[in-house]
């Protein structure tokens, strides 16, 4: 494998333009090529998508996606230092490598990747930062049409496993159903916390989510964030007495809820399969309307 051609030592290019990890951004760098391969492998093959990358950084992981085929890649970044010291993968790679300086909470990628010429689809990969790695994932898990067709991403390791988790654990949540109402969800491996630098105080894990089919993914995320907002909001409690918050907004009663969705009212959230709160969710639309 080929690390692209002249490049810089990733460890220089943050010495010679000042880049001093900010705490603000979530800042843990990746520096061993060997780690940010295996991450870029995941994405499986590259040759029919183009890469959006969220948060590059000093450029480590791109450097593997672009090194593992990636057709084209368009890289979001919102500390504006790195934009220009990612110059000499510009230089590399020429028209495969686009940096713009972007909120990735609030950028629309896919019409930026576009603007950039990438035509997709497109593959997301980020080691995420971590103030930020929740709200991103729902965004792209929720948005519709889905414009991804896979996406790579590390966080750290407790919100992978809740991503991932199955009813009856306690990591078992709101994050794991609305992530697997919307997309098949596999933690790929961890990552200790010294692997980075520098390393944060919790390890990590990287995760790979591909969009469900249309007629299997899970359409109305608002009721089903309503549900299990009221539901695991109140964990402790059985759905009859957790379950009035999300009831209170319709004309029917939590028992009549559950009743419809064919669940046992002396159940707690952590026990309801994922299909149990898309049925839940359905009942409360209808209750609402
Ligand atoms: N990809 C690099 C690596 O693996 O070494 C850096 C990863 S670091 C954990 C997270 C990166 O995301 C930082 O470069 C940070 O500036 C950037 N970032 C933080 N918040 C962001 C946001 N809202 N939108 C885009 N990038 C963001």
């Amino acid at each position: 494998m080929s690390t692209g051609p002249n490049l810089p030592a990733l460890r220089d290019v943050v010495a010679s333009h000042g880049l001093g990890a900010d705490k603000r951004f979530g800042q843990h760098f990746l520096f061993d090529l060997n780690l940010t391969t295996k991450i870029a492998r995941l994405c499986g093959d590259m040759s029919g998508a183009d890469i959006i990358e969220i948060g590059p950084g000093p450029g480590g992981l791109t450097r593997a996606l672009l090194a593992e085929g990636a057709r084209r890649l368009v890289a979001i970044e919102k500390d504006p230092r790195f934009i220009t010291a990612l110059d000499h993968l510009r230089e590399a790679y020429r028209e495969r490598f686009t940096a713009i300086e972007a909120d990735a909470l609030s950028a629309d990628e896919a019409e930026l990747a576009r603007a950039a010429g990438s035509a997709g689809p497109f593959i997301i990969a980020s080691n995420l930062p971590y103030n930020v790695g929740t709200p991103l994932v729902l965004k792209w898990l929720q948005a519709e049409p889905v414009w991804w067709r896979r996406a790579v991403l590390m966080f750290q390791k407790e919100v992978a496993e809740r991503i991932v988790a199955e009813p009856g654990s306690s990591a078992y949540g709101r994050l794991a159903v609305m992530a697997q109402s919307r997309a098949a969800c596999r933690l790929a491996f961890t990552l200790p916390a010294r692997a980075f630098t520098p390393p944060p105080k919790v390890d990590s894990a990287v995760v790979v989510l591909e969009p469900l089919p249309e007629d299997a993914r899970f359409k109305d995320v608002h009721a089903l964030e309503i549900v299990t907002a009221s539901a695991f909001g109140q964990r402790r409690k059985t759905l009859r007495r957790s379950l009035a918050q999300a009831a209170s907004q319709t004309a029917s009663t939590a028992d009549a809820l559950l009743h419809a969705a064919g669940l046992d009212p002396g159940a707690r959230a952590e026990t309801i399969s994922i299909k149990g709160f898309q049925a839940l969710a359905s009942a409360w639309r209808t209750a609402r309307s």
